[in-house]
């Protein structure tokens, strides 16, 4: 490590800034976030520098002064804490930056780390809690990028948990002797429904929840939380804020078949997990035992991710699953995914409706029972609408004929999306009469979704996802 970061308090403190252009300015708007004392020294000085040093938040922090000429040797750098080297003029930063160090001063010259000894990094802001980020300015726009991901994930409210923990911090001492169990109600209420309330503002609820924790810790009897997450179709770009932070705090996680593996990888290394993936009429671990052991897992005080492909709620039997934790009084939070209809449809160019040709749109199973798809075939033969059959794969063949019996038009286009989302997506397009045929020709393997519509044939002109030979079966 290069560079030390250390948070310093500028509070008062003296600082020169040498340049008034637009990179002068962003660091000065920082200095005076942070309380410095900012004199700026330049040639020409820009707008926002103008408008800060009469505005009244900070004309007692920011004194301006133009130079025509600014020499290295004159300048007051004893009496500063820092100076920043921001003016265009390369040589004469170099003769400041070579100054400070003569005298033992922090220097921060913009855009040359080979030069002074002080960086200013990229800041995410959410006091009290604050985030450096510098890349040692070998790629300012990783940093960039990077800071744009942390900006979304850290929570905008997080100042509020902040000074809610501060406020409950002594009594969670006074009432929990042992270090263990105080850690444990800090992770349960950092990750669940407690901060969940004060990021919607709701601190009287927080605190009632907090009481009752406090209440079983004390008791001995803290369980843990259930979070039944939607991982979606397999992209983890497709994930929501919510469930990627879920899945970042999880202790141990219950996951399926469809959760694909850059999924997780997200999860943190020392959290337990077990797979209860169910294959087609072959279910890996009966749901009764999958129920129950959400239950156990929390009732022993872990908190407990239950991850499953797409959206839980659709074909996912996340109903099921948190009936018997509402029953056993485990508490629980449900976070939807995108579900194998929308990821597999966008990534396929397939508008799922379109005011030409689709006014509504069906999910439907297309799980067979005793070889027979028990649908309302005439309904579904109906002109003007989309359908997505989920688990449709090895019915295909008598999906197919059914809506071509009930009326539906044998030329109507329909698509198989394979792995749809991910690089192995694969797009086979035909009508309700060739499709099966075609997909019979290509080693096709789960999961798959069958989509049926006129919507269908715009993806000739609409698919932009893995536009790869592979990806264009
Ligand atoms: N809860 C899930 C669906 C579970 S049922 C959701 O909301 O998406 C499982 C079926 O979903 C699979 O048989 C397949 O039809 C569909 N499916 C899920 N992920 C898919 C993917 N990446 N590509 C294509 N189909 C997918």
């Amino acid at each position: 490590m290069e560079y030390f970061p250390l948070f310093l308090k500028l509070s008062g403190r003296s600082c020169l800034v040498i340049g008034g252009g637009n990179i002068a300015s962003r660091k000065v708007s920082w200095l005076l976030k942070s309380g410095a004392r900012v004199h700026v020294m330049a040639p020409e000085i820009n707008d926002s520098l103008k408008q800060w040093a009469t505005s009244a938040d900070y004309s007692q922090q920011l004194s301006l002064e133009i130079r025509s000429t600014i020499s290295a040797d004159e300048l007051p750098l004893k009496e500063q804490f820092l100076v920043v080297a921001a003016s265009s003029d390369r040589q004469l930063n170099r003769h400041i930056a070579e100054q400070c160090e003569v005298l033992g001063v922090h220097c921060n010259v913009a855009s040359r780390t080979s030069l002074g000894d002080t960086i200013l990094p990229s800041i995410i802001d959410r006091s009290p809690v604050v985030l450096a980020l510098h890349s040692g300015a070998k790629s300012p726009t990783v940093t960039r990028f990077l800071k744009r991901q942390l900006e979304a994930f850290v929570p905008r409210k997080i100042s509020a948990l902040v000074s809610w923990a501060e406020h409950w911090r002594k009594t969670v001492k006074q009432r929990l002797p042992s270090e263990s169990v105080r850690q444990r109600l800090w992770d349960r209420v950092l990750s669940g429904m407690v901060a969940e309330h004060l990021y919607d503002g709701q601190s009287s609820s927080a605190d009632s929840i907090m009481e009752q924790h406090l209440e079983e810790a004390e008791s001995g009897q803290l369980w843990g939380e259930v979070f039944l997450v939607g991982a979606g179709p397999g992209d983890p770009e497709l994930l929501t804020l919510k469930a990627l932070r879920l899945i970042q705090q999880a202790d141990v996680v219950l996951y399926d078949r469809l959760v694909s593996d850059p999924i997780l990888a997200l999860l943190p290394p020392n959290c337990e997990r077990i797979y209860v993936g169910k294959k087609q009429a072959d279910h890996a671990v009966p749901q009764v035992e999958i129920n129950q052991r959400l239950v156990d897992l929390a009732q022993e005080g872990r908190n407990v991710l239950r991850l499953k492909g797409g959206d839980p709620f659709i074909f996912g039997r996340g109903g099921e699953e948190i009936e018997l934790l509402a029953d056993s009084g485990v508490s629980f939070q449900v976070v939807p995914g995108i579900t194998a209809a929308s990821g597999c449809a966008s990534y396929a160019g397939i508008p799922l409706t379109h005011r030409d040709h689709s006014q509504s749109v069906r999910f439907i199973t297309g799980h067979l029972k005793s070889n027979q798809v028990n649908l309302d075939w005439p309904e579904l033969a109906t002109p003007n609408q989309t359908l997505v059959f989920y688990m449709g794969l090895s019915g295909l063949t008598e999906i197919c004929r059914s809506l071509i019996e009930y009326g539906r038009g044998e030329q109507t286009p329909a698509a198989i999306v394979e792995k749809g989302t991910t690089p192995q997506q694969r797009v086979i397009t035909g009508t309700l009469a060739t499709l099966p045929d075609l997909v019979a020709s290509k080693s096709v393997s789960a999961p798959t979704l069958l989509i049926v519509g006129e919507v269908v044939q715009l993806q000739f002109q609409l698919a932009w996802f893995n536009q790869t030979p592979e990806g264009l079966a």
